[in-house]
């Protein structure tokens, strides 16, 4: 059993992890920049030691500096979150050889998924459909107009060790392929410290559509179904639902086909731990392979919702080296739930992060409503990290209590001090293909464009 986790991140799912360890009753301890000397996962810990100045560079993607924490602390192990240090190899390497373990999946598995251009070989092996692209990485302009060609427009250049949706660009002609070629080069250089790009078809109103995975490293991978996280603002999710209501109303054999090509994946890659595999679906109901996440990921509390699992919990026993004890007939999906991420943006300034003091803090509850977050009254958002303040998780019987729950919940949340998403999502909420369930990757972008026009009429 471990007795000391150290968690290697901050904001929400700091306080996740040390929510966890603390149900378990094993200690925690938090590592914290200068910027968050004040931040609540370095005030529940057990103990919170500074790991330098504020931005990631000098702080949480130091990895001398959080290994040199761990041993002053003396930990058993060590959780990297979502983001910073969460997917790099040779971190869990370091660990490791220190005789720390790593919560995630083994050096062989982030091996053998890598980056998106070696997973999109090993789904390909695993005769899982992805979309049509390049072998490999795109050496120079000639090899992207060749295969940009060979595969037809409209085509995707997108970063090898992209994330949260950066380093990707949308081509139509020639002309915008090299363009975006080089820019999606240089954004993935700034972002990522590795300029390797491919290219791929580009899929038009897909749904993203992924899944949960657990692998104990005996031989035991499950998934616990699929999450919906269409609802996207220039690639990056803003509101996630499991069950998918395309799976649901549409296309109900894809949970069971999709869900064994996530587990063939998985199983390729020798997978441990939680992860997701990632998918987009087209109208007509095929899908295609996207990538894998090799770690928790921001929506999972949706999956623990529906399925009564604790995906940190699971992480955590598994990193000890204990065999799954579910099975896959095991996991039934009871009701609906919905996430939406909350964050310091200004949604009618075109989404501008809103740094600052929260003034007030008032934060909705009753029954099926669930809040994971770090912020409080008081607390000031530094500019140094992600947006996100927090994630409200509401579940109902069924997809229209989920949504009731969720318009009740918004409407409740009062933040003050600095602007947040929340209006933008409750007219989400409240719009009515949404709530039909009908919606693909561009809805927020017709959304938005329709309230732009409205704003304009009212004006005139
Ligand atoms: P999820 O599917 O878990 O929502 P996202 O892609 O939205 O994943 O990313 C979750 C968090 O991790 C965000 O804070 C994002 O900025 C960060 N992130 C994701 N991928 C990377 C990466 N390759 N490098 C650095 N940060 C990343
Ligand atoms: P990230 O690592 O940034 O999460 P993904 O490859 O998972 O990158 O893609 C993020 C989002 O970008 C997807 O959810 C989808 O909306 C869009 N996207 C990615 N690839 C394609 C594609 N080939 N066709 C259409 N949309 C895509
Ligand atoms: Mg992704």
């Amino acid at each position: 059993m471990f007795e000391k986790i150290l968690v290697a991140n901050r904001g929400e799912i700091a306080v996740r992890v040390i929510r966890a360890c603390k149900e378990l009753n094993i200690k925690s301890v938090a590592v914290y920049s200068e910027a968050d000397a004040n931040s609540m996962h370095a005030q529940l810990a057990d103990e919170a030691i500074c790991i330098g100045k504020s931005p990631s560079s000098e702080s949480y993607l130091r990895i001398d500096r959080i290994i040199s924490a761990a041993e002053i602390a003396d930990v058993d192990a060590i959780h990297p979150g979502y983001g910073f240090l969460s997917e790099n190899a040779h971190f869990s390497d370091v660990c490791e050889s220190c005789n720390i373990r790593f919560i995630g999946p083994s050096s062989r598995a982030m091996n053998a998924l890598e980056d998106k251009a070696i997973s999109r070989d090993l789904a390909k092996k695993a005769g899982v459909p992805l979309p049509p692209g390049s072998e490999g990485l795109i050496e120079n302009e000639q090899d992207a107009l060749s295969t940009a060609k060979r595969i037809g427009y409209p085509v995707m250049i997108k970063a090898v060790a992209g994330g949260g949706g950066r380093g990707m660009r949308v081509a139509h002609n020639d002309i915008s392929l090299i363009k975006g070629y080089h820019t999606a080069r240089a954004e993935a250089e700034k972002a990522f410290g590795n300029s390797g790009v491919y290219i791929e078809k580009f899929i038009e109103n897909p749904h993203h559509i992924e899944f949960q995975i657990l692998g104990d490293g005996r031989g035991n991978i499950i998934h616990l179904g699929e999450r919906d996280c269409s609802v996207q603002r220039r690639n990056q999710k803003i509101v996630e639902e499991t069950p998918s209501p395309l799976i649901e109303t549409k296309f109900k054999g894809l949970r069971k086909t999709m869900g064994k090509a996530a587990i063939k994946i998985a199983e390729m890659a020798h997978y441990t731990n939680a992860g997701t595999v990632e998918f987009i679906v087209d109208e007509k109901g095929n899908y295609y392979f996207l990538e894998v996440n090799k770690r928790i990921q921001v929506e999972h509390p949706i999956t623990e919702e529906v399925t009564g699992i604790d995906l940190v919990k699971q992480q955590i026993m598994i990193a000890m080296g204990e065999p799954l004890k579910i099975s896959q007939s095991d996991v039934q999906i009871k009701g609906h739930s919905i996430e939406c991420r909350i964050n310091a943006e200004d949604p009618f300034g075109d989404f501008r992060p809103s740094p600052g003091r929260i003034e007030m803090y008032y934060a909705p509850g009753g029954r099926g409503v669930r809040i994971d977050s770090h912020a409080y009254a008081g607390y000031t958002i530094p500019p140094h990290y992600d947006s996100m303040i927090g994630k409200l998780i509401t579940t109902g019987r069924d997809r229209r209590e989920a949504m009731d729950l969720m318009n009740r919940a918004l409407g409740e949340f009062m933040i003050t001090g600095v602007k947040t998403t929340i209006p933008f999502q409750q007219a989400i909420l409240q719009d009515p293909n949404f709530r039909r369930g009908v919606y693909s990757t561009n809805f927020v972008e017709q959304l938005l464009t329709g309230a732009r026009r409205e704003l304009i009429e009212d004006k005139a």
